[in-house]
């Protein structure tokens, strides 16, 4: 009996053995796969980078995303028949604009707005403004304190104001409305106007933005905005088709050298020559991404003088609609006592015919709502527009609302320009580092940061690069 089990368990000895020497024979003893080029995030940026590499002839290109789609803050659903942006709704500013003609190569009819960043003051000439007891601000009202704004604006530009470096777009209202003697409503009413235009656009509080970086930033495009119809998603969709794509797939840590560069994901580890790193700004703030060995300190400057915003969009469905369908917007001076409740509301209505309000909410205000339950959210929207229209208004009989600053691969809605800020952190967050890692994304763009356009434009210029390095 002992002689067999002895017998048994050399035998199995030998033959594990065997198989250990057999398996060391056939493993695969090759380094795995060297891409070209491996690009980090298939939103704007990353698709653009990937885009201008093919045309190039450069295909050994894998792009590795961390969502279970493409698109990044560029993300169209469907929830109500109609195409619904969740993230990036327009075009900012079409001429000159390569995600204009992207629209038009990609047959997608774009509906123009009233509203653009080309001119902002357009949009309050569709905007009906209520004071906090549900009373319309008249239209001799909303002009005088128009023409004020654009004064600011004119002095703003010319740096008439005098402003101390640090100081924020906060403080250019203060002095402004200090040197024209605004007083009670006419003060509120400037306050609200600037801090509309200025925090949308921005994500952040004004007294959170750089006056002097702000001020810098000027866009190469001009003219209006549109609205790309059925979804901002379908200028990106068709291109990517053909594109090597890993889903599902968020990279933990990038290491590089002289040698290339070897990417830690949670499924596995790719190595490649070049990286192109489109990371939002708030998820390299965040530090969820490690690089080994640390970026080079400008880098990491850049990265904390600018600031991440936060701007986030709560989809209203109404049965049948109650508001005037003529206006494009629609909003609510908050209260003396709480200003910080701030939401205006676009009427889609206009533009995609379906009784659909959307409201927007930007800095710290939305921020906060972010930490509130929907039932909170809708509460006190539906509480603004029952003092505008009365208790009689029908309760919507769907919603959406994005919490941007919660999403673990944006952690927040755009960049903006932070106090302490300067231009060179734009450029610095861009540049290359080791002549390996090639960085874009919207705010490594110093014309247009925050935007699709900026992201794109990024993505274009750090394919350019890697080209040179590749074809030289
Ligand atoms: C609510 C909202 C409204 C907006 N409105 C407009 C607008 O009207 N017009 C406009 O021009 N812009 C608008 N923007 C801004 C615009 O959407 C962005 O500037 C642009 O989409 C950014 O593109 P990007 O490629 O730089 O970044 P992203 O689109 O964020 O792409 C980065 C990609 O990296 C991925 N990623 C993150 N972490 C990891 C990881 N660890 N591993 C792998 N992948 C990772 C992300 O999932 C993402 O897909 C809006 C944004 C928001 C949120």
């Amino acid at each position: 009996m002992i002689l067999t089990w002895i017998k048994k368990t050399v035998l199995l000895m030998i033959f594990s053995f065997l198989l250990l020497f057999a398996s060391s024979l056939f493993a695969d003893t090759r380094p795995s796969h060297q891409y070209k080029v491996i690009i980090i995030g298939a939103g704007s940026a990353g698709l653009a980078a990937a885009q201008d590499l093919y045309q190039h002839g450069i295909k050994d290109v894998l792009i590795i995303e961390a969502r279970n789609r493409i698109g990044g803050r560029v993300w169209t659903i469907h929830p109500w028949g109609a195409a619904t942006d969740l993230g990036a709704s327009w075009i900012h500013r079409t001429n000159n604009n390569p995600i204009a003609e992207l629209a038009k190569k990609h047959g997608v009819e774009t509906l123009p707005t009233i509203y653009s960043l080309g001119n902002p003051l357009n949009k309050f000439s569709s905007f009906d403004l209520y004071d906090n007891n549900g009373k319309k601000i008249s239209s001799e009202e909303m002009k005088s304190t128009l023409k004020l704004i654009s004064k600011f604006n004119a002095d703003t530009s010319q740096n008439k104001l005098h402003l101390k470096e640090n100081a924020s777009f906060e403080d250019a209202v203060n002095i402004f409305t200090q040197q024209e003697h605004l007083q009670g409503k006419n003060l509120q009413l400037f306050n609200f106007i600037a801090k509309d235009m200025i925090e949308s656009d921005a994500g952040g509080d004004m007294k959170q933005i750089s006056y002097s970086t702000g001020n810098s930033l000027h866009s190469i495009m001009s003219g209006n905005d549109v609205l790309p119809q059925g979804g901002y998603i379908r200028l990106f969709s068709e291109f990517a088709k053909n594109m090597s794509i890993s889903l599902n797939n968020p990279v933990t840590a990038i290491h590089y050298d002289s040698q290339g560069v070897t990417i830690v994901t949670k499924k596995g580890v790719y190595h490649s020559r070049y990286v192109v790193v489109t990371l939002p700004l708030g998820v390299l703030q965040a530090g969820t991404v490690k690089f080994l060995p640390e970026l080079p300190k400008e880098k990491l400057a850049a990265i904390k003088h600018l600031r991440m915003g936060f701007f986030n969009k709560i989809y209203l469905f109404f049965d049948k609609p109650f508001w005037n369908l003529d206006i494009e917007w629609i909003s609510m001076m908050p209260n003396q006592n709480n200003p910080k409740p701030h939401y205006e509301a676009l009427n889609l209505y206009k533009f995609v015919r379906q009784p659909i309000l959307l409201f927007f909410s930007a800095g710290s205000f939305s921020e906060e709502t972010e930490g509130w339950s929907d039932k909170r959210i809708l509460d006190d929207v539906m509480h603004h527009l029952k003092l505008i229209y009365g208790d009689n208004i029908s309760t919507p009989s769907a919603y959406l609302i994005t919490r941007w600053g919660k999403d673990p691969f944006a952690h927040g809605s755009y960049s903006y320009p932070g106090i302490g800020s300067s231009i060179k952190d734009y450029k610095n967050l861009a540049a290359p580092v080791a002549n390996k890692l090639f960085f874009a994304g919207e705010a490594t763009s110093s014309t247009d940061p925050g935007t699709v356009t900026g992201a794109y434009l990024s993505g274009l210029s750090a394919a350019e690069l890697i080209i040179q390095q590749l074809y030289v």
